[in-house]
Order: C-alpha cells, then sequence, then structure tokens
C-alpha cells in the first residue's frame, strides 16, 4: 500500500507473478512443490530473506519455515556467509581446475565426521546437487560390488534420478505419485522398494536376490514423507546386514547433514552409544550453505573407484565452485555447538505447541520428531512408514497452511515435508508462531 493507502501498480502481485511465469516456466516452478499444488492458493515469489524472514514481491515479510528445504541452518543472508561469497565472486566465478577451498571444505567435512575417533569419512568428493550425490553413491557401490540392485526405502527421497524415484517421498509423495513417468521398466526394475524401519522385509531381499544387491541406501532419519523417526538400532542392522550380504550402506545425510547435529543424523547416532559406520555418505543442503553444492564421500578403497583414479566416471563443469564452496566453508565454520542448541530449543517449542493446540482441540495428530527436524501428521499414532504416512487426513494440512500464511508464518506446502528451522529463529520469533497455531488448527479441525 502507498501512503494514501492505495495499491502501488508499480508493486506486482504474487498472482500477476505467477501467471506470468506459467506462460514461459511449466507449472510456473522450477521445483514441484513450490507451486502450492496440494495447498492451494498462490505461490509467493520471494524477493528477499533475512534472518528467520523471507519477503514476497508484494512487500509481505513471513516467518520462514522453509529455511530453502534445509540449508539456510545460520538464518537467511547471514552477514559472514554472504561477504564470503562476495570476496569470492571477486576473485572469479569459475575456473574448472582445482582449488585451494575444495580441499578445505573436504578436510572440514571429513574432521566433522568424526565422533569419539571413529570416523564416517576416508574421501570426498564434491558435487553440485543432492541427485547427483546419491546417484554417484549409487554408480560408485555398483562398480565395487559388481552387482545390479539397490534397495530404497518407500517414502525416503534421494533426488529425481531414474533409479531412486520409486515410491520417493517429496513432491512424488505431495503429488501422489508411484514414482515418474519417463524411467524405462528395466531401470525401475534395478531398485526394490521396501518398507521403511522393517528389517525383516530386508532379509527377504537378500535373501531372494543372493550376491545381487549392491546397495542400500536410506535417509539418516527419514524426512520426506514427513518425519519418519528409524526405530533405536535400526540404522546399525542396517550397517550391519549389509556389510554380511557383501552390499554398500549409502547413508544420505542431504537433508540431515549438518542440521540436526554437527556431525549428521549418523553423528546424533553415534553419541547416543550407537556404534556403526556407513560406506557412503551423501551430503547437500546445509554443506553448501544456499548455494548448489552437495559431496558423497566414504570409505576411501570405493571413493578411489572414481575417475581419474579408477573406472567410476562421475564429473561436473561447476562442481567445487568457489562461490559455492565459500558459502559452505563459511557455514559450517559459523555453525557450532550453540548454534545447534539454538535450532533444537526453536524446533522443540515449536513442535510441542504443535501438540499442544491440538490436544486443547481434542483433536488427535501427530508430531513427529527426529532432532531438529518435525512434521505434523493428521493421525492417531506413530508414523513408522510411508503407509502410516500416507494413512493421514492429510487434506487437513489445507486449511491449516492457509491460515498460518494468512497470519504470516510461511510453512512447507506439503504436509510430507518437514519444518525447518534456523539459529535466526529466536524466542520472540517462536512466539510469533507459536501465537499463530491456535487459528491454524482451529482451521484445520473444521
Ligand atoms: N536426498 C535427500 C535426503 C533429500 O532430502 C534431497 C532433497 O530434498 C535430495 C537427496 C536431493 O537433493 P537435491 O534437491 O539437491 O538434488
Amino acid at each position: 500500500l502507498t501512503r494514501t493507502g492505495q495499491t502501488d501498480p508499480s508493486t506486482p502481485t504474487n498472482e500477476q507473478e505467477f501467471d506470468r511465469s506459467r506462460a514461459v516456466i511449466p507449472g510456473g516452478v522450477n521445483s514441484p512443490v513450490r507451486a502450492y499444488g496440494s495447498v492451494g492458493g498462490t505461490p509467493r515469489f520471494l524477493a528477499s530473506a533475512s534472518g528467520p524472514y523471507v519477503t514476497d514481491v508484494a512487500g509481505r515479510t513471513y516467518v520462514d519455515l522453509v529455511c530453502s528445504w534445509g540449508p539456510a541452518l545460520l538464518g537467511h543472508a547471514h552477514p559472514e556467509v554472504v561477504a564470503a561469497v562476495q570476496e569470492a565472486a571477486a576473485r572469479g566465478l569459475s575456473f574448472g581446475a582445482p582449488t585451494h577451498g575444495e580441499t578445505e571444505l573436504a578436510e572440514t567435512v571429513v574432521a566433522r565426521l568424526d565422533v569419539s575417533g571413529r570416523r564416517a569419512l576416508e574421501r570426498l568428493r564434491l558435487v553440485s546437487t543432492g541427485t547427483e550425490a546419491t546417484m554417484t553413491a549409487i554408480r560408485l557401490a555398483r562398480g565395487a560390488t559388481d552387482r545390479p540392485l539397490v534397495v530404497k526405502f518407500a517414502g525416503h527421497y534421494h533426488g529425481h534420478s531414474d533409479g531412486l524415484l520409486a515410491e520417493a517421498g517429496s513432491g512424488v509423495a505431495t503429488q501422489g505419485l508411484p514414482g515418474s513417468a519417463g524411467i524405462p521398466a528395466e531401470i525401475a526394475a534395478q531398485t526394490l522398494v521396501l518398507p521403511y524401519n522393517d528389517l525383516d522385509a530386508l532379509d527377504v531381499a537378500f535373501a531372494a536376490h543372493p550376491g545381487r544387491i549392491a546397495a542400500v541406501i536410506t535417509e539418516g532419519a527419514g524426512a520426506n514423507a514427513g518425519v519418519l523417526l528409524p526405530q533405536t538400532g535400526f540404522n546399525a542392522a542396517l550397517a550391519a546386514r549389509t556389510r554380511a550380504a557383501g552390499a554398500l550402506l549409502i547413508l544420505d545425510e542431504v537433508l540431515t547433514g549438518f542440521r540436526v547435529d554437527p556431525a549428521g543424523w549418523w553423528g546424533l547416532e553415534q553419541r547416543d552409544g550407537a556404534d556403526w559406520t556407513p560406506d557412503l555418505v551423501t551430503f547437500g543442503k546445509v554443506v553448501g550453505g544456499g548455494m548448489p553444492l552437495a559431496a558423497v564421500g566414504g570409505r576411501r578403497d570405493v571413493l578411489e573407484l572414481l575417475a581419474p583414479l579408477g573406472p567410476v566416471y562421475q564429473a561436473g563443469t561447476l562442481s567445487g565452485n568457489p562461490l559455492a564452496v565459500a558459502a559452505g566453508l563459511a557455514t559450517l565454520r559459523l555453525a557450532d555447538a550453540d548454534v545447534y542448541a539454538r535450532v533444537d530449543a526453536a524446533a522443540g517449542a515449536i513442535a510441542d505447541g504443535l501438540e499442544d493446540v491440538f490436544v486443547a482441540l481434542g483433536h488427535a495428530v501427530t508430531v513427529s520428531r527426529a532432532g531438529s527436524l518435525f512434521s505434523l501428521a493428521f493421525r492417531d499414532g506413530e508414523v513408522r512408514d510411508y503407509d502410516d504416512a500416507r494413512d493421514q487426513e492429510g487434506w487437513r494440512y489445507r486449511a491449516f497452511f492457509a491460515s498460518m500464511l494468512e497470519q504470516g508464518i510461511s510453512l512447507p506446502p506439503s504436509v510430507y515435508e518437514a519444518w525447518f528451522l534456523s539459529a535466526a529463529h529466536d524466542d520472540a520469533v517462536v512466539d510469533r508462531v507459536l501465537q499463530a497455531l491456535p487459528a491454524a488448527a482451529r482451521a484445520a479441525v473444521e
């Protein structure tokens, strides 16, 4: 609004932006869930972001509980991260040659994945997206074992490569799809999809395909069909059974890595007394501090199968991009114990508040939590696997989401996504979210 109370005609509305983008970009978006398809309404076209806030083109500011789907652990546009990127940009945008920063980032990641002397990584290669990281991990596992099959869990999302979209979470779950068109049956048949948290199903799969399973890939904690907490000991049992079968365990920490703990979900479990190591680990999101950067790491003997040392090919024009590396290094340098404590506290307060408002209304919901990640399911009872996640009155989220947005809180536009917080979500911001919850909960249960 202008000072006279009139809408400024030069300020675009989100509706105008959406109309314009739909005329040139499929669905108006460059990643499906952004289109608000399952929650309705017009996506907010963002103009800027700072700390815990995002501001749309129309000039309205929201508390942001998406945090770019994970990367913004420190809050948006942290001044030191922005300065690091600006300094890197002034030195050149992309070289296509090795740089000092890449080594430093790899050293930092390897050093972080060390809990009481137990190390998860020996070597690390940088790529640009989580999809590339998991795709490379699968190729490495096949190259290392000379076996064709991969096991994934229903409701887990590992990016959009052909072999990993079967019963995937995230946008595939939001759209209610079994997978994707365009994937030949021969390729889909190389992926065995099992129910999560079900070791018997894993034993059956290994027995049914002796010597043919190259890898089991699992999210550290499932967070793409809402939060699916691994049962105590599940990941350790996966590591043991996978090793016994001569296959590799790929731990996908693209979402959980450097977000739930300085050493990711693996680190959180080790600190809780677990004792297991994955063969390969994938990272993305926080490790790039908001820039396109991801990584695959793990055992030296497996990673050294990569070209130029070995026969497994992988490459990238923008791999290890200096701006992305600068953002990742600055983010990891700043992500100290205090940051994790603040994110945990904010997540705990909001997750508890969420539970409380529905209890007060006498309406059963389940708030699932994995460290600082949590999600809401409109069902009574634990959410252990993808079947449970889908067995809910998910349509209620539409009214809940709309009410929160109306009150200035931007939630993930899908009931199947976790809520993300940052160290910039201080008490005042958390209070704003808590204040908005009762009206949203009432709207959801009406
Ligand atoms: N793996 C997990 C666990 C993810 O959550 C995601 C993205 O949400 C990916 C892989 C794919 O990463 P990207 O979107 O960077 O390709």
